[in-house]
């Protein structure tokens, strides 16, 4: 069997990392097994639905990382990929049902369709069992009916039987029967409704295994019933966990953001992305937290899916973004830098050699780049602190004799930046020579040279200051 898998969002904003979420695990499925990837586009919503957000959505997934083998922008054997170029077929399945007598054309207005809510609810009965009233009417009459004009909707005569299958993530599921009516599948505008073309297009693009949310559960008995009535072979479903904000409840804006575009814009690094979304809802086998994505494509473990609300923490994202930044090459973190720091940024008026030594001082203390430009723009203030602290380690009794020492080595430096063998150098003179130890040699050599009591690496950070400024603070 050539697995054949799909992500089919509905382009009405900016792409979720729920759905980013999705997209990955699909990926790395159908990878692992030699499969295909597949984009449908399901944007038969006219109103909601935008190219923009089309567009949008495939350059988040480039910055992902994530690509596609079939889709609107790389037709295959099964095109069009965008539903609203679908209609045609969608229109011809769902009459052909009728000419089956599995669905048929209801007439019921809307006025009608509200009064027999209102009177199911008041007989406590399901609010769909009214929905039979065209069910039995006389084939030719239906269709005169058509023809005439009136507008109509299609509706799938449910069997209602139950109906059971068993999810990659969730095990065996069963409906009973009369959870749902005789549902649309046609709209009367011509449209059809999700559940219709979800089917029509998983059966005929050949789709083995469909991810999706949990939230979609539901959906299955309805796609499951139209499945047997084409006669056709369902695809494996995944329901994947919700993911859910610290109080539990389902992820959304009022939690933090949760589109792929306000991480890019964030400037995290797409491969902590994904390797954060990848945990949410499935386990490594070796129980390891911080991988390449992409090296599942290899071999995937699907049996490691995790059914329970996953708890979307974006503190913990922050720490996956700190691991994969500390594991980036030298150039690939410059480039990060560079692509990420403001144009005024004094990171970038120096040379690619500071930048790198900036680098490999800073790149153990912070989670996100950008945090780097702060931290530089510190280097290069002339400022001291005015905390008790700076103020006591001036004060202490051999902190003068460091400042004296240290002050005339700079003035007498010649050249823009001293070295941190020089750094050494020093350190070991005031040590050796005027025997100053511990905590005055360290907090008070650092209060003099930066101005502050605490921060990176001594050495590294005086090595990466301008003399003229170091002086400043003296
Ligand atoms: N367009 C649906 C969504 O974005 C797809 C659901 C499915 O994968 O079946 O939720």
């Amino acid at each position: 069997m050539t697995v054949r898998v799909r992500y089919a969002p509905s382009p009405t904003g900016h792409q979720h990392i729920g759905g980013a979420r999705t997209a990955l695990y699909d990926l790395i499925f159908a990878k692992s097994l030699g499969g295909t990837f597949v984009l449908r586009v399901e944007d038969t919503d006219q109103e909601r639905s935008k190219r923009e957000y089309e567009d949008s959505l495939l350059e988040d997934f480039k910055w992902l990382g994530i690509e596609f083998d079939e889709g609107p922008h790389k037709p295959g054997q099964h095109g069009p990929y965008r539903q609203s170029e679908r209609l045609e077929l969608y229109k011809e399945l769902a009459w052909k049902l009728v000419e089956e007598g599995k669905a048929y054309p209801c007439f019921l207005t809307s006025e009608e369709l509200e009064k027999l809510t209102a009177d199911a609810e008041a007989e406590k009965k399901a609010p769909h069992t009214y929905h039979g009233k065209y069910r039995d009417l006389d084939p030719a009459e239906a269709k005169a009916k058509v023809d005439a004009g009136d507008e109509y909707v299609i509706r799938f005569k449910n069997p209602q039987k139950e109906v059971s299958f068993t999810d990659m993530v969730r095990g065996e599921v069963k409906f009973f029967p009369d959870m749902v009516g005789d549902f649309v599948v046609l709209r009367a505008n011509g449209y059809p409704v999700y559940n219709f073309c979800c089917v029509v297009d998983d059966w005929k693009m050949e789709i083995t295994h469909a991810f999706r949310s949990e939230e979609h559960l539901n959906n299955s008995l309805r796609q499951l019933l139209l499945y047997e009535a084409f006669e056709a072979k369902p695809p494996v479903f995944a329901h994947l966990s919700m993911l859910v904000g610290e109080d539990r409840k389902k992820l959304s804006k009022r939690h933090g953001a949760t589109s792929v575009r306000q991480y890019k814009d964030q400037h995290y690094l797409p491969a902590a992305l994904l390797n954060y979304l990848c945990l949410l809802g499935w386990s490594h086998p070796e129980e390891t937290d911080i991988f390449d994505v992409f090296e599942l494509e290899k071999s995937f473990d699907s049996t490691r899916f995790n059914k329970s609300p996953a708890l979307y923490d974006i503190q913990k994202l922050k720490f996956f973004n700190e691991q994969h930044l500390r594991a980036l090459p030298e150039d690939k973190l410059l480039e990060h830098a560079l692509e990420a720091l403001p144009a005024e940024s004094k990171f970038r008026a120096q040379d690619s050699d500071w930048q790198n030594k900036c680098l490999g001082v800073f790149k153990e203390k912070i989670q996100l780049i950008t945090e780097l430009d702060e931290m530089t723009s510190v280097l290069f203030s002339e400022g001291t602190s005015d905390s008790d602290e700076y103020k006591e380690a001036m004060g202490w009794e051999t902190t003068p004799q460091i400042k004296d020492y240290l002050k005339g080595e700079l003035e007498s430096f010649d050249g823009d930046f001293v070295s941190e063998e020089k750094v050494g150098e020093w350190m070991t003179y005031l040590k050796k020579e005027l025997k100053i130890k511990g905590k005055p040699l360290f907090m008070g050599a650092r209060a003099c040279l930066t101005g502050q009591v605490h921060g990176p690496d001594l050495k590294g950070i005086v090595a990466l200051t301008p003399k003229k400024i170091l002086l400043s603070r003296f």
